[in-house]
């Protein structure tokens, strides 16, 4: 219900999206420099589990838990090697255990059965394991330097619902319009950007947009600031 609040925020007149959207990325990459995944991992295996845990509890605690998970677990075989109920034990403070250890292990079954026990390298590969929804997908191809799309999480909808990129609130017509917006190369960097300003400055409840680096561009800003104008070589 909330979010659709974010919808009707109340619209300050700015320029069009497609003129916006350089100026604010470039902003926000010069204010959170250091935006970038939060999860921990040393290979693609450990990429893979830990997006897969991550559903619905925070990166902090994926990566409490996985410090001890991957000291056990390192290669496919180990998380069918143990008995359902010690996997769901290892896992379970990310909550979801039981669905969570259905996804892990299917999963480590199709690696071993099909791909010689690798991650594998294409989305369409990807989306054929178990657990494995676009968005974790899209992660992982990201992560690899080769994005096939824009991850949706609750602050990417929040923060481009409040920008005026997107009208919608489905992730996938979110991304939609995203990749349509977007220029490729940054695909992979837009979601830490808009994750990071959403954590550290456009709150969900309480957006501080008397701090915010993009005040000027943002249709939704709460506070009284001069738009953004294109320079007029940039404006067609
Ligand atoms: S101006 Fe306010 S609503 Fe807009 S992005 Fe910044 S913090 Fe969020």
């Amino acid at each position: 219900m909330a979010h659709r609040s974010f919808v009707k925020e109340a619209r300050r007149r700015v320029a069009p999206k497609k003129a916006r959207v350089v100026p604010v990325l470039d902003r926000l990459a010069a204010e959170h420099a250091d935006a970038g995944i939060a999860l921990t991992f040393r290979n693609e295996l450990e990429l893979l589990v830990s997006v897969m845990l991550s559903a619905q509890t925070t990166d902090v605690n994926v990566n409490r838990v996985t410090k001890t998970l991957f000291a056990k677990y390192r290669r496919p075989e180990d998380y069918l090697a143990v008995p359902v109920e010690e996997l769901e034990q290892d896992i379970f403070q990310t909550g979801f255990f039981r669905q969570k250890t259905r996804s892990l292990r299917g999963t480590m079954t199709l690696l071993l059965a099909d791909f010689g026990g690798e991650v594998p390298g294409t989305m369409e590969e990807l989306l054929r394991l178990p657990g494995v929804a676009r968005k974790t997908a899209n992660v992982v191809m990201a992560e690899r330097g080769s994005p096939q799309g824009i991850v949706v999480d609750t602050h990417v909808r929040r923060l481009s619902q409040r920008l005026g990129f997107t009208k919608e609130d489905d992730p996938v017509k979110i991304e939609r319009d995203l990749v349509k917006l977007v220029s490729r190369e940054r695909w992979a960097v837009f979601p830490h950007l808009l994750i990071w300003h959403g954590r550290r400055v456009c709150d969900a409840r309480k957006p501080a947009c008397e701090r915010c680096v993009i005040a000027d561009l943002c249709p939704a800003s709460r506070i009284e600031v001069a738009p953004w104008a294109p320079e007029p070589a940039a404006a067609r």
